[in-house]
């Protein structure tokens, strides 16, 4: 398998849990791993500001999801540096395509990618995608929807 990196991040990218809810989500993550390997790769992470949780090169495209314009990705890097620099205090976005007030966690990311202050990252899962039953029994754990990153570097 050539996963590299299985990440689940709030859906809010600005929540964070309390260390006993990412504990229990935490080891719940660990058991739905196949091998101990997978499992020494796990890692609970809490960040200060936002960080962008990059999915690399599987990212084909990024559109407006008010209109389906494709952004440039360049006027995207532009929008996610500026607002890197200061720290994040926000995400809203007006995009280029139809003018549209939104945020760039609401943009829509052909290869999944998200914002988060706290994720749960494996390194080499050594599995694919979690189920929707294992997602659920994660958000419940933690307190808050969880969104799922598979990256392939
Ligand atoms: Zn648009």
């Amino acid at each position: 398998m050539s996963d590299n990196y299985l990440t689940v991040i709030p859906t809010d990218p600005y929540w964070q849990p309390g260390e006993d809810a990412a504990e229990r989500a935490a080891d719940a993550l660990s058991r739905m791993l196949p091998d101990d390997d997978a499992r020494r790769g796990l890692e609970a992470k809490w960040h200060d500001g936002v960080e962008v949780v990059w999915c690399g090169s599987n990212l084909k495209r990024i559109s407006c999801p008010h209109c389906g314009a494709e952004c440039a990705p360049g006027w995207w890097a532009d929008a996610v540096t500026e607002r890197y620099d200061e720290g994040f205090p926000t995400l809203a976005v007006a995009v280029p395509c139809c003018g549209a007030g939104t945020s760039l966690d609401e943009l829509v990311y052909d290869w999944p990618m998200g914002f988060a202050r706290f994720r749960i990252e494996v390194l080499y899962p050594n599995r694919s995608w979690l189920t929707d039953a294992e997602l659920a029994a994660l958000t419940d754990l933690l307190g808050h929807p969880l969104r799922q990153i598979l990256i392939h570097v």
